[in-house]
């Protein structure tokens, strides 16, 4: 089965006849058996730099973690179960043909070459290559003791249109796109003004199904054609979708807002993750796609092969591999190859035909 496609249940939306666009199939079990939140983001470090003051929440952070799950995202060998966990040990430094990493006690340490030991935050921060705030912030997200994330405020120059406009104006863009009406519904767009009065379609970014940013993109031509929430940009497009990519075993990450909609377009359930921008991956985002594999679709231009760089130098540790798919030159982008083909099916056995595929040659 394609890693792209649900299973069992979903199908391509072209073509397919109408029903429930949604399907409830239960997630596919990955090949590691273990399912993860997925939230391992951070959403506003308050510990980056030396001096930052001890957070208070650690105890209970460490308290909360389960080590062993942590360790399972690194280590790709089978664990002895028991109240002490063994592994090979993950750290892509050591060649380890013994199970010398060993879990117990909300503590692990490897007695062979490494000869390290420590607490989940060390580990973060010797595997994941964060610093401390960073690691305490991702451990604290994954237990349920982040910081709330303040919403951006709607900014005073962006205006809401008449209900009637704003749906014509969504119509047209979606018809424009070749998108379905169910995609508008499914990631929210809506359609407001920017300050000089031009359409623009709102695409949002949500967490944990709060809106914490958004990118709008202008209707018509001109520059700039997208415009940002004020703030940094907090989580990568539709990241709610990483728990579903923890269920699969498998991620897409794509170039761009447009490339992440298309595929949710065709694959409602698809597990894609859009990054802002070819240079928008943050380091502590990568945390949260450790022990997967993705698959990442990035565009036919120089960006496109600096995000490609950029995710094996950042992802190469820490994915379970790394798989890049070749847009053509001629389709630019993936929404672009993916109108091209009209026919999902055919674009998807497209997409997976170019998976590592020649020519492309991936330098660094
Ligand atoms: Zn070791």
């Amino acid at each position: 089965m394609s890693p792209i496609t649900a299973p069992a249940g979903t199908t391509p939306r072209s073509g397919a006849p109408p029903g429930p666009r949604r399907a409830t199939a239960p997630g596919r079990t990955g090949a590691g058996g273990t399912a993860h939140d997925g939230t391992g983001i951070q959403r506003q470090s308050t510990h980056a730099g030396a001096g930052a003051p001890l957070d208070n929440r650690i105890p209970e952070i460490l308290a909360r973690v389960d080590l062993a799950s942590l360790v399972d995202r690194y280590a790709g060998q089978k664990r002895r179960v028991g109240a002490r966990a063994t592994y090979r040990c993950p750290s892509p430094d050591h060649d380890d043909h013994h199970p010398s990493f060993t879990v117990e006690a909300g503590r692990w340490r490897c007695w062979s070459a490494c000869a390290r030991s420590g607490d989940a935050i060390d580990l973060l921060m010797w595997l994941g290559r964060v610093d401390k705030g960073t690691a305490v912030e991702c451990l604290a997200e994954m237990v349920g003791l982040g910081r709330p994330a303040k919403a951006p405020t709607q900014s005073p120059t962006t205006q809401a249109l008449p209900a009637e406009a704003a749906e014509r104006l969504l119509g047209q863009f979606l018809s424009e796109r070749g998108w379905c009406p169910e995609t508008a519904a499914e990631l929210a767009l809506q359609v407001v003004t920017d300050q000089r009065g031009r359409p623009r379609v709102r695409f949002p970014f949500r967490w944990q199904g709060e809106t914490v940013g958004w990118q709008d993109r202008l209707l018509a031509e001109g520059e700039p054609r997208w415009l940002s929430s004020a703030g940094p940009i907090r989580c990568p497009y539709e990241v709610d979708r990483l728990a579903r990519a923890h269920e699969v075993g498998a991620l897409w990450v794509v170039e761009g807002i447009s490339d992440c909609a298309a595929m949710i377009d065709a694959w409602p359930d698809a597990a894609v993750v859009g990054i802002p921008g070819a240079s928008g991956l943050k380091p502590q985002w990568a945390q949260a796609f450790a022990g997967l594999v993705v698959y990442v679709v990035a565009d036919a231009d120089d960006a496109g092969q600096q995000m490609r760089a950029s995710i094996d130098q950042q992802l190469g540790p820490l994915a379970a591999a790394t798989h890049h798919v070749r847009v053509r030159d001629e389709h630019h982008d993936l929404d672009g190859w993916r109108r091209a083909y009209g026919d999902d099916n055919r674009f998807e056995a497209e997409i997976m035909r170019m998976v590592d595929g020649e020519p492309w040659e991936v330098t660094l």
